[in-house]
């Protein structure tokens, strides 16, 4: 497929999803800190498992930067332990804080300051962060317009002849990137209000609206958000790993002629 129809056909997948399920509201957090930690725990998991290991933090008045910063490593790996790989997970947020710290005097203002490029590049150099933590960071927390690619991404793309699954990362983020930046330009128009979200219940992969999925953000970074929650709707429910359910996905029609 020549490239500019691919980007057709992700922008058709946008407006396909986002008229069937309105906005996602993602990501769910209460600050830019606990999201940056939702991201660090979410790895390898499920994200019911992440909601626990934060409320554990949340009871225990962790989360928050001061709160990981001074809290003894043996206590920060029992806290998270719901969210399993947590020695690995409690250490690399212990690194997440020294680096803030040292780097920017523990300000997320002046992390998120820093060009998009430049900060990918020093996120990405940090201990466990690839460049989907790192993507997810920048755009949940940051609001940086970065497309966020998983799994889900992938699999999509591979069944619908897109591209194949292991294409390189980048390939696929600057892909959709390209193709949803014309999107950006009538978001004020698409963008879901809380009303329709509520009238609609969870559809997709929608969580209830929260401090960060309410932050402002430009346009282009709206749009690459809600892409990222429409797409895990579709991967959670139904384009699954061992069977895809075609028949009630709103992305069916635009299956190739050879599904
Ligand atoms: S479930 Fe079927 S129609 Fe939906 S995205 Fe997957 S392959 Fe496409």
């Amino acid at each position: 497929m020549r490239l500019d129809a691919r980007q057709k056909q992700i922008r058709a997948y946008y407006r396909a999803l986002f008229n069937a399920w309105g906005s996602q509201h993602w990501w769910p957090a209460q600050s830019r800190f606990e999201m940056i930690v939702g991201a660090y725990l979410t790895q390898n998991t499920a994200w019911t498992n992440v909601e626990k290991a934060l409320a554990n933090l949340r009871s225990a008045r962790l989360l928050s930067l001061t709160g990981i910063r001074l809290a003894p490593l043996a206590e920060l790996e029992r806290l998270i332990r719901p969210a399993g790989y947590f020695r690995q997970k409690a250490k690399r947020l212990k690194l997440f804080v020294e680096f803030l710290d040292q780097q920017y005097q523990g300000s997320l203002k002046k992390l998120f300051s820093r060009p998009t490029e430049q900060l990918r590049e020093e996120l990405l150099n940090l201990h466990g962060v690839g460049p989907e933590t790192a993507d997810s960071i920048l755009l949940y927390a940051g609001n940086h317009p970065v497309f966020v690619v998983d799994a889900y991404t992938r699999r999509i793309l591979a069944r619908h002849e897109i591209l194949p699954e292991e294409s390189a990362y980048d390939e696929i983020r600057k892909l959709f990137e390209q193709a949803l930046a014309p999107v950006a330009e009538s978001v004020a128009e698409t963008r879901g209000s809380s009303k329709e979200y509520l009238a609609k219940g969870f559809p997709g992969a929608a969580h209830p609206p929260s401090a960060m999925s309410t932050a402002k953000r430009t346009a282009l970074a709206q749009v690459y958000n809600e892409m990222h929650g429409l797409i895990v709707g579709v991967g959670k429910n139904y384009c699954k790993k061992s069977q895809a359910r075609c028949d009630e996905c709103p992305l069916q029609k635009f299956l190739p002629a050879s599904n």
